[in-house]
């Protein structure tokens, strides 16, 4: 393991070596001014393997990456997105199954990490050869690699995978909606921030500014308010406010204004990269831990709330829950097991600040220390042949 999983959604360097390859002129002859550089994009990070298949019968175009197979087999869902060009979608692909390979290993998993693309508009009604069509490429990959749902693909799309291979999860009428388990490692998450900041993790009489109030910020909101901690909360749809106001006895604010409330935490659960610079001026509050993905416009706002004396709950540890559903998912637990598990997150999380105080680095830093120890210390264990 070499540099730290991008926790923002900028794209790698590497995007500049490839696109002129892969992406914007089809028409060059092989060899001719080549700079495709792929053994060097993959050796960048560590990547294990990259899969293309094509099929052209439905004009299915896909690619499968897995990052590490160190821990288990790779987990990540299948994202189907128009990319500009392939090699956008190719670096997109590496980015988000590094991100997995994180994922999982802080959360205590035994998968390692992987995803995938398929290129094309996702509002496309002819969707079973096309799925039909990544479920063999999934299935040509012998179990290495295991897919689910992600932006531009849903559960009825992953039936028709299953057609073709075993290696999907997120089915209908199996783990369901993830966003109470999410919501409920969040929580723990957020008991451990408080833990960390006042010695005490009752959340009781805290103000909580909540930005978003879909599947994982309703259900967060509603352990807020049984705890006792008061909710200020925000979204771009009226009604999901409303019925956090209702429920839970909140008090609205308007989208823009969320970044103002002077609060203890700002729970984060609509959208990525709202830890920015112009937020990060205006947060008045001594925690920044919610569930949305890649929170952090870039890395160097991780740097800039440290210096704010903020504390930040890395997403991705906080918002494992998710995944964890889905293992939960593949390994037939109960759904107890699943939310017990999202419940360690709690402890993750503590020992994350304990790295980040013991090596002078930022929380998001030391999300990944933890990620790599792990990861480094399984590869140890399983060297011999058995
Ligand atoms: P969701 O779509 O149900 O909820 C998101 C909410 O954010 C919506 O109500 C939307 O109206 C609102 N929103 C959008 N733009 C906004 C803005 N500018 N200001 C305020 N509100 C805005 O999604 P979700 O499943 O609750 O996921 C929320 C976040 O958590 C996402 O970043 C997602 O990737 C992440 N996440 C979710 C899960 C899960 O289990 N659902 C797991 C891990 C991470």
């Amino acid at each position: 393991m070499k540099a730290p999983a991008k926790s923002s959604g900028s794209s790698s360097p590497a995007a500049s070596i490839l696109e002129p390859s892969l992406g914007a002129d089809p028409g060059r002859k092989p060899g001719e001014g080549e700079r495709l550089g792929l053994f060097s994009l993959l050796a960048e990070h560590d990547h294990e393997q990259l899969s293309v298949y094509y099929e052209p019968s439905c004009g299915y175009r896909g690619i499968i990456v897995i990052h590490s197979t160190v821990l288990g087999p790779a987990l990540g869902g299948t994202r189907f997105w128009s990319y500009r060009t392939d090699g956008e979608a190719l670096v997109d692909c590496l980015r988000l199954a590094r991100g997995m390979t994180y994922k999982a290993a802080v959360a205590g998993l035994n998968l390692g990490g992987g995803k995938s693309v398929i290129l094309g508009d996702n509002r496309t009604t002819r969707r079973e050869a096309l799925f039909r069509a990544h479920g063999r490429h999934v299935e040509s990959l012998g179990g290495r690699y295991i897919t689910a749902e992600d932006v531009g693909t849903s559960t009825s799309d992953m039936e028709y995978i299953k057609a073709e291979t075993n290696h999907v999860t997120g089915l209908i009428g199996k783990s369901g909606d993830p966003s109470p388990v999410t919501a409920y490692g969040v929580y723990r998450g957020m008991k451990a921030c408080v833990h960390y900041r006042c010695g005490s993790d009752r959340l009781a009489g805290k103000t909580v500014a909540l930005q978003g109030c879909g599947s994982v910020g309703y259900h967060l909101a509603k352990l807020l308010h049984t705890e006792g901690a008061h909710v200020v909360c925000t979204d771009i749809d009226p009604e999901r406010v409303r019925r956090v106001v209702e429920e839970c006895g909140a008090t609205a604010v308007a989208t823009n204004e969320i970044y103002d409330v002077r609060a203890d935490i700002f729970a984060p659960c609509a959208l990525g990269a709202v830890i920015n610079d112009d937020t990060i001026r205006r947060l008045r509050v001594e925690i920044v831990a919610g569930g949305a993905n890649n929170q952090l416009a870039e890395d160097r706002h991780g740097e800039l709330l440290e210096e704010r004396h903020v504390t930040y709950a890395p997403d991705y540890v906080i918002n494992g829950g998710g995944l964890i559903n889905v293992n939960a998912e593949l390994h037939g637990w109960s759904p107890e097991r699943a939310r017990n598990k999202a419940g360690e997150i709690y402890d993750t999380i503590l020992r994350v600040f304990e790295i980040a105080r013991e090596e002078r680095i930022p929380s998001y830093q030391a999300a990944d220390r933890l990620a790599e120890q792990r990861i480094a210390t399984i590869a140890q264990v399983r060297r011999n042949h058995v």
